[in-house]
């Protein structure tokens, strides 16, 4: 039984963790609650065009590429270019994203263009842990006195970390721009479900059971540690029980619901609130608790073609909006079609579900971001209702389970409870985003490979 883990949660977390830990030879059990692999990492195919949920990017210089490296995952794709459009009061301007570019704006002023520079340049140096445990706001007041300079390098930051939260920690933001300066980011071909996908096919060769469409409702632990899991129902078909047969052999599906399965490992590769239920909110679930996420309502597009083909890049600086044709560069589309993403980062920690079943204002806001994305698509890509294949609104993704704050440290993989480790995005020291969440991954793997 100490070499059985189980692992709570499929998405990229918990995928990567299988490998290191079957790889390691330990005998992997991994349970997702959905029926299919990859949470948030999903990508949906609509008439022949891939649908990330909401714009996807993988970081070069990011902890989750060193892991793909280390697992063998490809990640196929091409980066965008460094061009782009900055809208400022209804205005478009040349986005300074290179030094040309920088110089020739007409976004900024002389000196603010120098000291816009000088930040982008220090950046891509800086030690942060000399930075002090301060707000990205309190940062940038401090630092830039150029408001225009603040107002550029404020959208920047959003656009590296996903978060238009000023409070967020100056550290975790310019730590995530170092990463965004020294590597740009790489669009993948075929969507996120490629990496999904390639995870799951090496987990399975690795000799991981995957058991799907099965929610694990429960940690049981006594005072040496953890001691089992208990499942919640399952919905049968025939090749789920072929799947769960295998992986375990004495179950018979009347006794599934509410069985225990022993285990003295377990990895919660879920979301804190997930995490602390399953763990029995104890004392040391509450930091875990306390995390609040980042969300972004997303205006996804596959048009048939593209109205302004040269438009492919634009960023808000006075509002918080993000537009981006990932078909530019990576395979996502068919031929001579193109599709788009676009975001509008919200500082409401709402989630979808909670905007769609929430109250008038809330579902009213909704709309106001929906209505002020299509806007966007209206200047940056005039008539493309017209030439429409298919469209999603996300109102309130959770892009990041916990927005980094100064004072708000993010738990370790390692639990104080002897068997039981967290992953996620949420957890550990290192990255934001998929990059958290494959490096806690990745921790948690290791600290079990060590006990
Ligand atoms: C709009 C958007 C844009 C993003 N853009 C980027 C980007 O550009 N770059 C980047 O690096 N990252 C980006 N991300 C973040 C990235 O998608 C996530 O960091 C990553 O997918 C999270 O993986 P995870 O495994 O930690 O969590 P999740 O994907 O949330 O997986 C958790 C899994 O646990 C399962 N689960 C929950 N409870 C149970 C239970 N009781 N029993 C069994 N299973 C359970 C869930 O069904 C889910 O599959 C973006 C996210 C969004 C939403």
């Amino acid at each position: 039984m100490g070499k059985n883990v189980v692992i709570v949660g499929g998405g990229l977390a918990g995928l990567a963790a299988s490998i290191y830990l079957a790889r390691g030879g330990r005998t992997v059990t991994l349970f997702e609650k959905r029926q299919y692999l990859g949470g948030r990492a999903i990508t949906h195919l609509r008439h022949g065009f891939r649908f990330n949920l909401g714009a996807h990017a993988v970081y070069r210089a990011g902890a989750a590429r060193s892991v793909y490296r280390e697992l063998g995952i490809p990640v196929p794709g091409r980066s965008p270019k460094t061009k782009g459009i900055a809208l400022r009061g209804g205005k478009e301007y040349r986005l300074p994203a290179t030094i040309l570019s920088l110089l020739t704006t007409g976004l900024l002023s002389f000196g603010g263009k120098i000291q816009l520079a000088k930040a982008l340049f220090r950046a891509r140096r800086i030690d942060v842990s000399k930075v002090p445990p301060v707000s990205i706001r309190e940062w940038l007041d401090a630092n830039l006195t150029d408001a225009g300079a603040r107002e550029a390098m404020a959208a920047v930051i959003r656009l590296a970390t996903y978060s238009a939260h000023d409070t967020q920690s100056a550290q975790r933001a310019l730590a995530q721009l170092r990463v965004a300066l020294r590597g740009n980011v790489i669009y993948v071909d075929e969507g996120w479900q490629r990496i999904v996908d390639s995870l799951r096919n090496t987990a399975v060769t690795s000799g991981v059971n995957f058991i799907s469409g099965t929610r694990i409702m429960g940690v049981v632990r006594d005072h040496h540690g953890v001691r089992a899991v208990e499942l919640g129902g399952l919905e049968l078909d025939s090749d789920r029980m072929d799947t769960l047969s295998v992986a375990l052999p004495d179950m018979k599906p009347d006794d599934i619901e509410g069985a225990l399965i022993p285990a003295e490992t377990v990895l919660l590769a879920v979301d804190p609130e997930t995490a602390a239920e399953l763990a029995g909110y104890a004392d040391f679930t509450k930091p875990w608790m306390a995390s609040r996420p980042i969300t972004a309502a997303c205006l996804d597009v596959g048009l048939r073609s593209l109205p302004r083909p040269k438009n492919t890049f634009a960023l808000g600086i006075d509002e918080p909006l993000y537009y981006s044709v990932h078909s530019a560069v990576a395979q996502l589309a068919p031929k001579g079609a193109a599709l788009i993403h676009t975001i509008k980062y919200r500082t409401e920690t709402t989630a979808s579900d909670e905007v769609i079943d929430g109250s008038a204002t809330r579902r009213g806001a909704a709309q106001q971001d929906e209505r002020d994305l299509e806007a966007l698509l209206d200047r940056m890509q005039p008539g493309w209702r017209d030439v429409l294949a298919h469209r999603r609104f996300l109102p309130a993704m959770t892009v990041s389970n916990a927005l980094a704050l100064p004072d708000l440290p993010r738990p370790s993989p390692v639990t104080p409870v002897p068997g039981l480790y967290i992953a996620g995005d949420w957890v550990g020291d290192e990255g934001v985003l998929s990059d958290a969440s494959l490096a806690s991954a990745r921790a948690a793997a290791k600290a079990i490979l060590a006990v």
